[in-house]
């Protein structure tokens, strides 16, 4: 068994997995990875009202998908939360045994109603000295010591908390169900957790599980809280405002090299003049030391911008391989049997420059295996707007007809002497072909799309274009 620091995560399966978690996942595996040690998977099943298997798995999968996996030498678990209830309890109870822990009969109206007067924040400690037995409804409350709790936090540095402003907090309702700051910690000292790195909204959970720890007989682990995610708004990210699903951004295109290596720029940066390195670099280089205090801004744009980057650094085959699911049946935009692998493959190097999801790619190529693509109306309006677009039109359509090779450069010469004898320039006369050809006016290289696309195909295009204009 390894000696090396015990990393954990740690997550709650309510819903899909938020880019956030995906973000302390990472850090806790860079650091297990460094350092030798070993990363646990604990899920937080407890809230049996909220959580679902499906989403365990979900996590499961998208941590696999992030390079995380069960099978790895320094993963363990998954271990779930509700298998240890038996140990929350007994240490609860041991709690109770020694004076540390007292049970209180008071319903949630009935502290409110004692804050008003007592001017207290939250719970008075009404019960401390009543001595009350354990009974139904009766919850169990952590007597909290006078004094100052410390937290040393890797990220935030040291942290002071008055025991004063806390309240004697539960740790068993009144069902005898364990509350989360009591279940986490037990969990963490069975499973010997070393160091707790998490999202920074659990700093003020940390004086209190502190105080379990030592209460409970252990010395606290080393604490890091990383910071928030902010949208543009600088808003804490939400499900519900923002597009926080790592499941999302997978199934969208984007590569998990690159969302591993954007997530781990978030409040930190390697060492250097690029944010774009391997991996193996990132695992070299990351401190907890250099996290950023300051919540950092989930900037989609930069993650399309790494992505696209990542894109590009791959082989064209491996661009042709990653390419497979966004252009698989049903999921493509043209009816599977049109589908030509050796069209796809000529016009692959091209699109790989140009992309920065893949789930741009079947708009890029879509021109090629549909029998009418649908036309960007816009885009026709703009390309066709100036009196001379239907004789382009027309004269293209007679050049591709006699051209007698049908390569991209045969047919940029020939849509190059037509746009010179009319004083135009080339990229204004490209534009209406485009249209008339792929329906869209943005896209590959144009020479090269009607190459690959072939004479037929685009004759036909281009006289229903100039039909249209009438
Ligand atoms: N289950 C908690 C959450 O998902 C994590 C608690 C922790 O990391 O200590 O927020």
């Amino acid at each position: 068994m390894s000696n090396g620091p015990r990393y954990r995560f740690a997550p709650s399966p309510t819903g899909f997995f938020h880019v956030g978690g995906a973000r302390t996942a990472l850090y806790n595996w860079a650091l297990t990875l460094r350092e030798g040690g070993v990363f646990v998977l604990r899920i937080e099943d407890t809230d049996e009202s909220r959580n679902q298997p499906q989403w365990t798995q979900g996590i499961i999968d998208a941590l696999a998908w992030l390079g995380i996996e069960k099978g790895h030498p320094q993963f363990e678990g998954p271990y779930f939360q509700s298998d240890n209830a038996t140990a929350h309890v007994e240490a609860a109870m041991r709690l109770y045994a020694e004076g540390r822990a007292y049970f209180c009969d008071l319903t949630p109206d009935q502290v409110q109603e004692r804050a008003k007067t007592s001017g207290k924040q939250g719970y008075d400690g009404f019960s401390r000295d009543r001595g009350l037995e354990p009974g139904p409804g009766r919850v169990l409350r952590f007597r909290v010591p006078e004094g100052e709790t410390i937290v040393h936090d890797l990220v935030r540095g040291e942290v002071r908390f008055d025991n004063a402003t806390i309240e004697d907090f539960v740790l068993l309702r009144g069902n005898g169900s364990p509350m989360f700051l009591l279940a986490n910690v037990v969990d963490d000292q069975i499973m010997r957790i070393t160091h707790v790195v998490r999202a920074e909204e659990h700093l003020p959970n940390t004086p209190k599980q502190q105080m379990l720890w030592e209460a409970l007989g252990s010395s606290a682990p080393t604490w890091a809280h990383v910071p928030v995610l902010v949208n543009e708004q600088r808003k804490k990210l939400s499900k519900r405002r923002d597009k926080v699903a790592v499941e999302q951004y997978r199934e969208e295109g984007i590569l998990p090299a690159s969302m591993v290596n954007y997530l781990m720029t978030l409040g930190w940066a390697p060492h250097g003049d690029t944010e774009i390195v391997p991996w193996q670099r990132i695992v070299d280089e990351f401190r907890l030391e250099d996290v950023n205090h300051s919540p950092a801004f989930f900037d989609i744009q930069k993650l399309l911008a790494f992505n696209g980057e990542y894109i590009r650094k791959m082989t064209v085959q491996e661009f042709i391989s990653a390419c497979e699911p966004v252009l698989a049946p049903g999921v493509a935009p043209w009816p599977a049997d049109k589908f030509d692998a050796e069209k796809f493959r000529a016009m692959a190097e091209l699109v790989q420059t140009r992309v920065q999801v893949l789930a741009d790619v079947p708009s890029m190529v879509d021109f090629l295996f549909l029998d009418t693509p649908q036309v960007d109306e816009a885009a026709w309006t703009k390309a066709v707007k100036d009196s001379w677009a239907r004789d382009v039109l027309v004269e293209m359509a007679a050049a591709c007809e006699s051209c007698n090779e049908w390569t991209a450069v045969h047919l940029k010469t020939a849509l190059e002497a037509i746009t010179e004898s009319r004083g135009l320039k080339l990229g204004k006369t490209q534009a209406p072909i485009r249209v008339a050809v792929t329906g869209r006016g943005v896209g590959p290289p144009l020479f090269e799309s009607l190459e690959v696309l072939g004479r037929d195909a685009t004759l036909r295009r281009l006289h229903n274009a100039v039909n249209r204009l009438g």
